[in-house]
Formats: C-alpha cells, structure tokens, sequence
C-alpha cells in the first residue's frame, strides 16, 4: 500500500463525464488500497472566463486580492463535483480549499510561494479511509487571505502536497501521456521520453515547456519527490522525473526542445559605450520588478554601441514607458521594440559531454533560412530569439537534425 498523490488538470475535469471518469480511475487505486489525496484544477476554460468576468467590470484590472478570491472558485467546483462522483462509487471522500488545509503561502496574490503545509486534517482523513480531494492553485497568507500560485499551480500544490506527506509518488494526470521531446502538438514526430533529470524538465519548463509548471519542478527537486507525468484518458507507463543522470557518454546531447513565443525585445541604438550603461539601462527596469531574459551588447564602435534585451510581452509597454526616459538622459539614438520574437531551446544534460551542439543547432536553422537574433547558454541549454513566424518550422528542424523523432538506438549485444 502506497501514498499517492494525483493531480488532475483542467481538460481531465473539464466535463461531468470527466470527472467521472476521474473518479472511476481514483476508485480503481482505492480499491488496490492505496492511500490517496487528490489534486484538481478547474475545468478547462474556467479561469480564463473568471478572469474575463473580472475585466468586464473593471478593464484596467481587479486588485489581486479580489483575483485571488474569484479564480480560486474554479478548482472548489471540481473538488466538491470529484467527491460527489466518488461518493455515487462508494468511495468516502472529503473536499478541501487550500485555506482549509491550511496551505500557507506569502502574501503575493497571483504569484504566490507555498511556505508551510499542514497536513493534520489530511493526515486525519486519510486515517478514516477517506480519500482527499485538495482544490488546486490556492493557499491563504497569514492574515487569512486567499492567494493562488500562478497559472498552472496545481501542478506545485500536488507536489507541495506530496512533499509534505512524504508520498511515495506525485502523479501529474494531463491531456498527453508523458513529457515529450517537444510539445506533440507542434511536432507530429515528438516523442514520450521514458525518463528526463530534474534538471532538464525545470529547464524545459523554464524555457516555455508549460506541461509542468516550473515551481512544481522545483520543489519536487528540491524535496526529491518521486515525479510522473501520465495521461488521464489512457493508461500507460507515462514519463518519470529523475535525479539520475545517465552516464554522460550514454546520454543523448539533447533531450528536448522547448519554445516560448511570451518574449519581446527592446533595443537602444547609440548609446555612449562607456561603463555604466548596461546599469543605467536595466536598473530602472529591474526596480520596476520586471524580469530581463536574454541581453546582448554588441562591440562599440565611434564610443557608441547597441544595446538589446528581452522581456516578457505583458512587460512590453511599461518597459517601453520606462526606457524612453533613459534614452532622452543617456543621449542614445533610437529605442526599437519588435514583439514578433520567440525563443527556441535545445536543452539536455548531454551537452556537458557533447562538443558541437551549438554548431549544429546554427548550421539546422541556417540551412532553413532561419535568423538568428540573440544567442544564450547555459550548462545545459541553448537559446536562439528568432522571427515568431518562423518558429514551428524551427523546432521541427531542430527536432530532426538532433535526432529526436528516432527511438533510441538498441544497444549491441556481445556475442
Ligand atoms: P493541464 O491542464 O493538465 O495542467 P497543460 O495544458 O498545463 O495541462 O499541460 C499539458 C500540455 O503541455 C500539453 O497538452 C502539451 O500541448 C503541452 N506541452 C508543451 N510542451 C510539452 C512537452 N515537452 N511534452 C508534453 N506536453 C507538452
Ligand atoms: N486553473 C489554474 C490555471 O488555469 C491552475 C491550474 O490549472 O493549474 O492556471
Ligand atoms: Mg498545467
């Protein structure tokens, strides 16, 4: 008998006979006599539309809190709809808002950080034999106000959750049936890996790969909580997040390929190439608390130089507020903004131990025309900032130029 966590996301609840058909599946691990808590978001759509409702009435945005306090609706609809399905099925199960459980998180509505769970009344319910089903994406601060955790948070409830049972495995049920090499709906060639790092995925999902979210990874890392990506609709082996790291000479150089077209780029023309610019740039926009991506400052020439840097879109306009102020003061030429970028990334923990990933990621996208803008590395990943329109053709030519569509290659037996 195992600890289980199960997460289910917005398309697996996204009708009654969904969540019935969740309900089955939870009823089928209760009866193998299993120990399980669940975790469920809102119905496909919901949030959107709560958001929308919102807007309706003001345009220019709710308070956060206010939100907070309206989108956190979504997954206690599904939480209270899982337990009347699982009581139709006999199985005793008991509903739970993130207040409830007492998830506590910082007071940071719309993004908040989980601090401390509770797991008493869990633990208590799962003692009666109940089954726990957990509304996902929300906690409450200190002061008793409602906070969520981000788009895609219940992914990190279900882990948070786990790592505070000590489960013996967070199971993340979505709409494909594993992590793949690249999103499956942009490559018909993608295919499920069996297993990626921890260090890998929370690259992915950093660089654009939403199938997690990225602070579910971390904590999962963190907290080494045995991670699985599996499909609600059918069953299978799925993909595992794992700490080891194969061999590097048996690893593949790369194991994914993830994209993000949430970037903009902002460049400042002239500017004195004297020390301090990068800082008279970027400081008021990092007071601003908005987060700089890729940054590229070209060699001066005439004492002036160039200056260029990404941000995400939402971020666009107030960037652009920000810097037109320092262009007047630095006495730079021209501020230029282009938001038909995206961003495309090889990643893989292969690339230690393999030279020539970057040449051969350059060479692909030169010989189908592609142009790159910007370049940024790290340990294990590479990015290019290229044209938007030109981003499916990109990934479906790195997809093959690293192999990726092919099934591993058998390894030779000795005779
Ligand atoms: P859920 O509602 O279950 O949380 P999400 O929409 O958040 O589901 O995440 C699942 C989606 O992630 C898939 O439908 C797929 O389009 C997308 N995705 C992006 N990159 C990948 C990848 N590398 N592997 C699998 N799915 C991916
Ligand atoms: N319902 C929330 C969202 O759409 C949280 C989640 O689904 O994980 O972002
Ligand atoms: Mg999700």
């Amino acid at each position: 008998m195992a600890l289980i966590v199960q997460k289910f996301g917005g398309t697996s609840v996204g009708t009654i006979e969904r969540i019935e058909r969740v309900a089955d599946k939870v009823a089928r691990f209760r009866d193998e006599g299993h120990d399980i808590v669940v975790v469920v978001s809102a119905m496909s759509g919901e949030t959107n539309r709560l958001i929308g409702l919102a807007t309706d009435i003001l345009p220019e945005g709710p308070t956060p809190r206010e939100l907070d306090a309206l989108v956190s609706t979504g997954e206690q609809v599904t939480s209270a709809l899982l337990c009347m399905a699982l009581h139709k099925r006999d199985v005793g199960a008991r509903s739970y808002n993130g207040s409830q459980v007492r998830i506590l998180t910082d007071d940071s509505h719309t993004k908040a950080r989980i601090r401390h769970i509770d797991d008493v009344k869990l633990r208590g319910e799962l003692t009666q034999g109940n089954v726990v089903v957990v509304a996902g994406f929300q906690g409450v601060d200190e002061n008793g106000n409602i906070t969520t955790l981000g788009r895609g948070g219940s992914d990190t409830t279900a882990v948070a959750l786990a790592a505070a049972l000590k489960a013996d495995e967070c199971q993340i049920y979505t709409d494909v049936d594993g992590v793949y090499t690249t999103d499956p709906r942009v490559v018909d060639g993608a295919r499920r890996l069996e297993k990626i790092t921890f260090e890998e995925m929370l690259e992915m999902a950093s660089m654009g790969s939403k199938v997690l979210q990225i602070r579910s990874v971390e904590f999962a890392g963190k907290y080494s909580v045995p991670l699985r990506v599996l499909s609600s609709f059918e069953d299978g082996p799925g993909t595992l997040i794992t700490m080891e790291e194969d061999a590097a000479v048996e690893a593949p150089a790369i194991a994914g390929i993830a994209f993000n077209r949430d970037e903009a780029k902002l460049t400042v023309l002239g500017v004195p190439d004297i020390p301090g610019v990068a800082y008279r740039i970027l400081g008021p926009i990092g007071e601003a608390n908005i987060e700089v991506d890729v940054i590229l400052q070209n060699i001066g020439e005439d004492g002036k130089t160039d200056f260029t840097f990404t941000v995400g879109r939402g971020d666009l306009a107030r960037s652009q507020d920000i810097l037109s102020q320092t262009v007047t003061e630095l006495g730079a030429l021209e501020l230029r903004v282009d938001s038909k970028i995206a961003k495309v990334s090889v990643v893989g923990v292969g690339m230690r131990s393999h030279a020539g990933v970057a040449s051969l990621m350059f060479r692909a996208l030169a010989e189908v025309g592609v142009n790159i803008q910007m370049i940024s590395t790290s340990e294990i990943k590479i990015s290019v900032i290229i044209e938007e329109k030109f981003l499916e053709l990109a990934v479906r030519t790195l997809h093959s130029a690293f192999e990726l569509d092919a099934e591993p290659e058998e390894q030779p037996t000795a005779v």
